[in-house]
């Protein structure tokens, strides 16, 4: 008999998928990280789309090209949410936010245009709330309140086995 895996936030029996059924906790993530509500996903899409405009979408496209390195677009940023690769269990690097935020959504896009619009919906029906780009770039959206999966910067000169002398 296998016993269900205990959430490490709530304690209760956490479920089958990758956040626990009672308080979204993340299980392979730290604890405070949650996946991202639908409510709050959909919000960011709106956000996304406001401040494209006030940016007149250059300024938008520069932040996010800055912003994809710590996982994030600018209406992320602004939420407190992030992408993370799911295979790595960490933060989506730069190029798999490239890959999900314009070839990846592009390519939905295109399939939302003659499908009523659907495929944005993904996430409603799905049990880790990943729309079809998340499927595409194996990440989940979470929110991260207190920025625990910003990604450091890596010391440039810490590769020497004995490690930087300390004082
Ligand atoms: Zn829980």
């Amino acid at each position: 008999m296998t016993s269900p895996t205990e959430c490490p936030a709530c304690r209760k029996p956490a479920g089958e998928e990758l956040s626990c059924q009672f308080c979204n906790q993340v299980l392979f993530l730290p604890q405070g990280i949650t996946l991202s509500t639908a409510g709050l996903r959909f919000g960011g899409y709106l956000l996304e789309f406001v401040l494209m405009i006030c940016t007149l979408v250059i300024g938008w496209a520069i932040w996010a090209l800055i912003v994809f390195q710590y996982g994030q677009t600018p209406a992320k940023q602004l939420l407190h949410m992030r992408v993370v690769c799911i295979p790595q269990a960490r933060t989506a690097g730069w190029l798999r936010m490239f890959f999900r935020e314009v070839i990846a959504k592009t390519l939905i896009g295109f399939l939302a245009s003659f499908t009523l619009l659907i495929p944005y919906f993904w996430l409603l029906w799905d049990k880790n709330r990943q729309e079809l780009w998340d499927k595409m770039a194996t990440t989940l959206v979470v929110s991260d309140p207190r920025d625990l999966l910003r990604p450091q910067p890596q010391p440039q000169l810490s590769d020497s086995r004995a490690g930087t002398p300390q004082r």
